[in-house]
């Protein structure tokens, strides 16, 4: 470990967006899951959502490429309770779906809150969820198929709000609120040390970096 990483890891959580989110239902196949995690990672997501199916425990594979180490799965019982909860958050939910009230994926404005529900890869967003979303959304297809890989439907709506977020200037300061912050550095950093003083229910020390050398030699 070097401090090279603890700046790596600094400018990555500078530019996580707490605001924007996935939500997953009853997306199951682990490289589907896995593609998923790897694009919002890469656009800042800093938590993405999933209705489990049937209880299962959500699996990834190397398609992940180590992003669900970075990027925590909320795990919510149904579509029922993982709606409450991201709106009690003031999450709008719009749902991916290919409904003939569906609009445009780019003319959502990406830059409040958003949640974007993906639906399963074989019979898409339920009717439930349909129902509770503020809005259904449409990336337009011109070919024979009808409908994209739920993955790469996911990269390019997530992408669209990196855009969006881009022009607004959302990357250009930290997002987080310092105590957020300096929480998940300290868990980035030092992970096996912090689900200790968790376990203990004690504070994490502060991450300082003049001290960091020493401490990331003696951790390696
Ligand atoms: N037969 C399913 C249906 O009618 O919805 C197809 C499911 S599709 C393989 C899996 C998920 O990917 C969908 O529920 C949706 O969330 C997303 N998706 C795929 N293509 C899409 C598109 N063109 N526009 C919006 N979402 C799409």
């Amino acid at each position: 470990m070097t401090l090279e990483r603890h700046n790596r890891i600094r400018a990555v959580l500078e530019k996580r967006q707490p605001d924007l989110t996935v939500l997953l239902e009853h997306v199951h196949k682990p490289h589907n899951l896995s593609a998923i995690l790897r694009s919002a990672d890469a656009v800042g997501v800093l938590e993405a959502n999933i209705v489990a199916l049937e209880g299962r425990p959500p699996t990834f594979n190397e398609t992940s490429a180590g992003s669900d180490k970075w990027l925590p799965l909320v795990q919510h019982e149904s579509t029922e309770t993982a709606f409450s909860s991201l709106k009690k958050r003031g999450f709008q939910v719009i749902a991916a779906h290919l409904s003939r009230t569906a609009m445009d994926y780019r003319a959502w404005d990406y830059t409040q809150p958003t949640a974007v529900l993906l639906g399963a890869e074989k019979w898409g967003v339920s009717s439930q969820a349909a129902e509770l979303c503020d809005a259904h959304i449409i990336i337009p297809m011109h070919g024979m198929v009808q409908s994209l890989n739920v993955s790469v439907a996911a990269a390019v709506i997530l992408f669209e709000a990196q855009r969006q977020r881009l022009e607004a200037g959302m990357y250009n300061t930290s997002r987080l609120t310092p105590e957020a912050l300096a929480k998940l550095e300290y868990e980035w950093l030092f992970p096996r040390e912090a689900e200790i003083l968790r376990a203990k229910n004690e504070p994490y020390p502060a991450v300082i970096p003049s001290e960091l050398p020493t401490i990331l030699e003696s951790a390696s």
